[in-house]
């Protein structure tokens, strides 16, 4: 069940009370994520073909494009990429929570999936004037490697995001009493402490402007979770405002 708590003040014949309500909101939420659900659904096939007769125009096939219709071209190609980005996250999620993917574990690297998650994320971290360091641990672990991967670089990607050029992120990792923590610490804009739970649902994002200016959709996280859950894990962050954030995960080893 889900449940939604909300306390109210309130003036009974002259006396301040408290007021707590307790709301069920288990049947909409069920509704809304089939909802949600359907209609990416329903999205992806459209959205798919709008993207090959795009890609169509840009090969040249059907005729070269003036200088400024390329222009044109290339915005619509971004932002159809970035719908089907969506859309693939949303119903990946989905299928997540259903239990409709499995994780698939094997034995694989913990030094080699960092390596890889932050040379995938290099070029970005670059552009960006950002120093990765990366302090590994090299040591077998049993995990879904794409999942994991999957997982660093998101997180990578908004520890980049999220920061000022010449700072610093920091990647490593610890062996804990059989377990393993990894820890991804940037010294970026941070986040508000009644933010740092709720930014791990499904299209959260601390400022409403985010999506708009950072270019994501609140995703992410509640994905990583997902994964990292599946792997019997846990996943959280600690933030100071203004100073940076560290995001840890914790996989039994
Ligand atoms: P997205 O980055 O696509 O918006 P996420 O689920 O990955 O979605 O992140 C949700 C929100 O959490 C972000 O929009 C941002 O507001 C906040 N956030 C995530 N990582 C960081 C970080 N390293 N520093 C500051 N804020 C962050």
């Amino acid at each position: 069940k889900i449940v939604l708590f909300s306390l109210e003040l309130i003036e009974l014949s002259g006396q301040l009370c408290a007021l707590l309500i307790a709301n069920d909101i288990t049947e909409r939420k069920r509704l809304e994520n089939e909802f949600i659900s359907l209609v990416s659904h329903e999205l992806r096939t459209p959205l798919t073909s709008l993207m090959g007769s795009l890609d169509l125009l840009e090969s040249g096939q059907l005729g070269q494009l003036s200088n400024s219709g390329i222009k044109v071209l290339n915005i619509a190609i971004n932002n159809t990429e970035r719908l089907i980005r969506l859309i693939n996250n949303i119903l990946d999620l989905e299928r997540m929570k259903s239990g409709k993917i499995t994780i698939d574990k094997h034995y694989c690297n913990s030094a080699d999936l960092m390596q890889q998650a932050t040379e995938t994320l290099q070029v970005m971290a670059d552009q960006s004037q950002i120093q990765i360091i990366t302090q590994p641990v090299d040591i077998e672990i049993v995990a879904d490697s794409d999942r994991l991967l999957q997982t660093f670089t998101n997180l990578l990607n908004n520890a980049i995001k999220f920061s000022e050029p010449m700072t610093q992120i920091l990647f490593s990792t610890e062996i804990i009493n059989k377990q393993i923590l990894f820890v991804i610490k940037d010294q970026g804009r941070g986040i508000p402490a009644d933010k740092t739970e709720i930014i791990f649902e499904r299209f959260q994002q601390v400022d409403a402007s985010d999506s708009r200016t950072k270019g994501g959709t609140g995703l992410g996280l509640a994905i990583c979770r997902q994964i990292i859950e599946q792997h019997n894990g846990k996943i959280w962050v600690e933030s100071t405002l203004g100073k940076g954030s560290s995001f840890f995960i914790l996989l039994p080893l």
